[in-house]
Parts: C-alpha cells; sequence; structure tokens
C-alpha cells in the first residue's frame, strides 16, 4: 500500500505525525483488534480532524457497515482493492462510502500485488506465497475476511525474493494465511507441487540469506517438509506453530485438522529434523467448554515441546461463528486465567532456553541501531528467533554480524562480535 501511494506522488509520515490521509490496516482476529482500529481511527482524526480516514483490512472485510460508521471515516475498503489505494485516495470524498466491491471477496481473482521493491530496513523482507483459507475453524473469521485459497505464481515469488536478495535483504519470511496449504502447477497430469518443493527452489537462489517462515499449521509439518527446513545454511531454526489447544475434544470442537497425538508426534519430528529449533506458537485459552482437564492438556503441549515464545489468545467470541453460540462459554475471568498460565510457562521455558545460549556463537541479522548518545548498541534477531544486543558493534557491518553470547539480561541475549568475525 505504501510503495502504491508513493509511486502516486503521495509522501509518507510516521502516523503519528500530521496527515492529510491516513489509512489503517485493520485485523479483525478477536474483539479487542477491533476495538484498536476504532481507537486507531479516533487518534489520527486528533492529530488532523480534516483528514481523510481509510480503513481496510479484515475488520473492514467482514464488518463494513461497522466500520462505515466509526465517525470520521471517509473510505472503507475490502482487502481486494486495498493494493490499489492510490486510485482510490484520489477519487476521495469526505463521505462514508463502502464500495459494493470491497466486500465481495469471493471474486478474489489471484492475481498477486505487484513486485515489492522493500521495506523501512534492509534487514527482513516477508514475501507472500499464498492467500486466504479453505478451512473454518469454529472461532475463526480470517477465512471470511480473506476468502478462499489460493497460491501466488511460483515464477513471481521466486522473481520476487532474487529481487530481494539483490538489493541486499538478508533474510526472507515466507508468509501466507495458511501457510502449509501452498502448491504450484507441478506436472501434465494436474497433481500440484507442496510447499517443501517451492521452498527448495527459493534455498537454490545465489546469494548470502536466510529463510524464515511464519506461521504453519501442524497438519502441514510434513517430514518432507522437515526435511527441507533441516537444511542450516538456509533454513532458520525457528518454528512458529498454529497449536490453538493440546486437548483432542477441543480440538475437535474448534474442528482443527489434527488431535493431541498427530500434534505431539509432529513436533517432536520436528525437533528430530532440525537442530536447535526454537518454537513458538498460537494457542487459544478458555475455548468454550474447555476443562480444568482440557486446559492442563493444552499445558502439557507447551511444556513438553518446550515452547518458549507462546502467543497466546483469550477465547474471543467472534459474531456469526459457530463457537460463539455455543452454550458452555468459559467465563471471561477463567479464560484470563489460563492464558496468564500459558504465559508464565512460555515464561520460564524462554528463561532456560535463553540461559542455555551464553557461550555459543551465531549470526545476528541487525534490526535497529541505538543512538550513539543512548548506547550505541546494536538490536536484532539470531537465526533461531532469540532478540540480541550487541554491545561492540565496532567494525561489524550495519547489516549482519558474527556474535557471541554472553548473558542474557531482561529476556535479550547480550553479545559481543564474535572474535572469529
Ligand atoms: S486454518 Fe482455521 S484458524 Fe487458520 S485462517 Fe483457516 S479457518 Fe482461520
Amino acid at each position: 500500500m505504501a510503495q502504491d501511494l508513493e509511486r502516486d506522488q503521495w509522501r509518507l509520515v510516521d502516523p503519528t505525525e500530521f496527515a492529510d490521509v491516513y489509512v489503517i490496516n485493520s485485523c479483525t482476529v478477536t474483539a479487542e483488534a477491533d476495538r484498536q482500529t476504532r481507537q486507531a481511527v479516533r487518534r489520527v482524526l486528533r492529530q488532523n480532524p480534516k483528514a481523510h480516514v481509510i480503513v481496510t483490512g479484515c475488520y473492514a472485510q467482514n464488518q463494513a457497515d461497522a466500520c462505515a460508521e466509526i465517525p470520521g471515516v471517509s473510505l472503507v475498503l475490502g482487502n481486494d482493492h486495498k493494493f490499489a489505494v492510490a486510485k482510490f485516495v484520489q477519487n476521495l470524498k469526505k463521505s462514508v462510502q463502502v464500495p459494493e466491491a470491497a466486500i465481495q471477496i469471493d471474486r478474489l481473482t489471484g492475481l498477486p500485488p505487484a513486485l515489492l521493491e522493500g521495506f523501512e530496513s534492509r534487514s527482513r523482507a516477508f514475501v507472500q506465497v499464498q492467500q486466504g483459507c479453505d478451512q473454518s475453524c469454529t472461532f475463526c473469521v480470517i477465512h471470511r475476511a480473506r476468502g478462499p485459497s489460493w497460491s501466488f505464481d511460483e515464477a513471481h515469488i521466486l522473481r520476487q525474493v532474487r529481487n530481494f536478495v539483490s538489493g541486499g535483504f538478508s533474510e526472507v519470511v515466507i508468509c501466507g494465511v495458511d501457510l502449509g496449504s501452498y502448491e504450484s502447477p507441478g506436472f501434465e497430469d494436474g497433481s500440484r507441487l507442496p510447499l517443501a518443493s517451492l521452498l527448495k527452489k527459493i534455498a537454490d537462489i545465489p546469494g548470502a540469506f536466510r529463510i524464515r517462515l511464519s506461521s504453519v499449521d501442524p497438519v502441514h509439518l510434513t517430514d518432507d517438509l522437515l526435511a527441507v527446513l533441516s537444511d542450516p545454511e538456509r533454513f532458520c531454526p525457528y518454528l512458529h506453530v498454529s497449536i490453538q489447544s493440546g486437548s483432542t475434544l477441543i480440538l475437535k470442537r474448534m474442528k482443527r485438522r489434527y488431535d493431541r497425538e498427530f500434534l505431539i508426534d509432529r513436533l517432536e519430528s520436528a525437533r528430530q529434523h532440525i537442530n536447535g529449533l526454537v518454537l513458538g506458537a498460537d494457542v487459544m485459552a478458555g475455548f468454550p467448554t474447555e476443562s480444568e482437564q482440557d486446559f492442563a492438556d493444552t499445558v502439557d503441549v507447551i511444556d513438553r515441546a518446550q515452547v518458549i515464545y507462546p502467543h497466546v489468545f483469550s477465547f474471543s467470541a467472534r459474531p456469526g461463528t459457530p463457537a460463539a453460540r455455543i452454550p458452555r462459554q468459559v467465563p471471561k475471568e477463567e479464560r484470563r486465567r489460563r492464558a496468564a498460565t500459558l504465559r508464565t510457562v512460555g515464561e520460564a521455558n524462554r528463561r532456560l532456553a535463553l540461559r542455555r545460549m551464553i557461550g555459543s556463537v551465531g549470526q545476528l541479522i541487525v534490526e535497529r541501531v541505538d543512538v550513539p548518545a543512548k548506547s550505541n548498541a546494536y538490536h536484532g534477531r539470531l537465526a533461531n528467533y532469540m532478540p540480541v544486543r550487541l554491545m561492540d558493534p565496532e567494525n561489524a557491518s550495519e547489516n549482519e554480524v558474527g556474535v557471541e553470547i554472553q548473558r542474557v539480561s531482561e529476556e535479550v541475549l547480550v553479545a559481543r562480535v564474535s572474535p572469529s568475525e
């Protein structure tokens, strides 16, 4: 969106500054996400009450009427149209309008967005390879906001990665809504090639860069995919797995594609394949009917799989979803308590894992440099996603540095430039 606007002569400013047009790319995964969008509209209008405010993204897509009713919103733009935002800005009138096409996402044609030229920093580039989702998990509204699953053209993806690598990016993150359902045309008989085959082709692109996957569903963690990911030269030893629950009964009620045994088996297999694997996970607390035992099963999986970055959601009843209609809802207070417990388990796992890193060496990709007056430190992440503060960066190139971990401070690894650099 930023690229489209810049090409159309708009100048981008920091969101906290005065602007003539604000584009808010909304999320609707929880009721809290919806609230944050409404709050963001109020905040930008305080900066410039005369600004045009465009709300796009998944909240706009799923609840266009609610978005249009937020005082001060000029335009509600569906996910189909957001990459052509400049065209809409040109025609903008200070009135509430909900373009008919903006809420007809099922007409997606499968056209990928234009090739991206870059991101704010040169460290990490995101490459979307898949859009939409054919599942209908009972708590989820995202598949409605993004439409059915479709995969981007393989040649387009490879061109995009090549562009980023030759542009100096040291890491590409491969993303999708239901990433593992990516498939590309394979053979003349119509059979398709899976994500693993695309990743092999990306890994073969010449250049010094590493590859990270965004969130994956356990059902897609096949041995074939894990074998590809086991190449430490190219792939980051980090996986973010969309676990949601560790209870077979709850997974069934969520309409997930796996049960507890399958989940544990896949996480164990991932650990066997990928040396030094670090795990993150999406996990939900307090799904309707979740008993103490069901919850204990989830805690057990997070603990046993040594998940160190759990991204915990308290269940949020989304309008129109089957889960919102289940009569036995877990009280809000209890959902919060369970979410806090899961975070605590993750924190304990994390503390241990961070401490084990002391004395090890790794490649740091720098994301941010402190202003010299403050501390002159570099900040970034290792391939396994652990955050690092590099204290003596003199002589280090700004993008990628070999580091040696010395200690842990407030969940951050403190490092120095590796003596072998
Ligand atoms: S897999 Fe389930 S949770 Fe994920 S986007 Fe699809 S429907 Fe939603």
